[in-house]
């Protein structure tokens, strides 16, 4: 169990399943570039949290819902929470989370919806089978299976989290792929960083070699 004062944002997990030096550089550092795909997807999410509420018969929405889990060491927002009455009269929680892009084929978008549903599970005393993803590209929505695959995924990228905020430390860029995709490629310059490093590590064997 985690104490108040040592929770963490949500989001740094999925800044951390993208890339641990992001969520190093965000949430160490506090190092933030607003692009135009970060800013339409601010906008998005901002859009999203000024409804308020929505219902129907056997449906109630809410909207920029907090959530928090001492278990997980975890504070943050949820997009929508969708209550669907159940045949006993009660209300089953599902997350749905807002995506500016488009479905992706790592995991990093749905252990951020899990990680929500983990937390309303300990707030609301319930198990949580599914939620949802929305894409504002496609205009679709995909469910998500809290399998407990995704659950344990979600558990351990948590834990390790923590232990980077707690550490301090920014791991050294490494570029991939995905730097294409990030926000932050101005500011973390992972090839240029490479290179450097390469060329440090080339200059120190040359000056210890006997
Ligand atoms: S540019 Fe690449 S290495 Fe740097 S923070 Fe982004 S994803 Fe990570």
């Amino acid at each position: 169990m985690y104490d108040m004062d040592d929770l963490i944002q949500l989001s740094a997990l999925q800044h951390f399943a993208f890339c641990p030096r992001q969520c190093a550089l965000i949430h160490n550092e506090q190092v933030w570039s607003e692009s135009l795909l970060t800013a339409e997807g601010r906008l998005m999410h901002e859009r999203v949290h000024d409804e308020r509420q929505e219902s129907r018969r056997n449906l109630r929405i809410e909207f920029g819902v907090p959530l928090r889990s001492l278990i997980l060491g975890l504070i943050g927002k949820a997009d929508v929470i969708e209550f669907h009455r159940l045949e006993d009269g009660s209300w089953m929680p599902f997350p749905v989370e807002y995506k500016r892009g488009k479905p992706k084929a790592d995991d990093v978008d749905k252990i951020q919806v899990c990680a929500q549903a983990l937390c309303l599970e300990e707030m609301m005393n319930v198990h949580i089978a599914n939620g949802a993803l929305f894409y504002g590209r496609t205009r679709r929505r995909e469910d998500v299976e809290f399998d407990s695959l995704l659950r344990s995924k979600t558990e351990e990228i948590a834990r390790a989290t923590h232990e980077l905020i707690a550490s301090g430390q920014t791991p050294p860029p490494a570029y991939s792929k995905r730097c294409d995709r990030c926000s932050l490629i101005e500011v973390c310059l992972p090839k240029t960083m490479q290179k450097k490093r390469t060329v440090k590590g080339y200059l120190s064997r040359m000056v210890n070699e006997p």
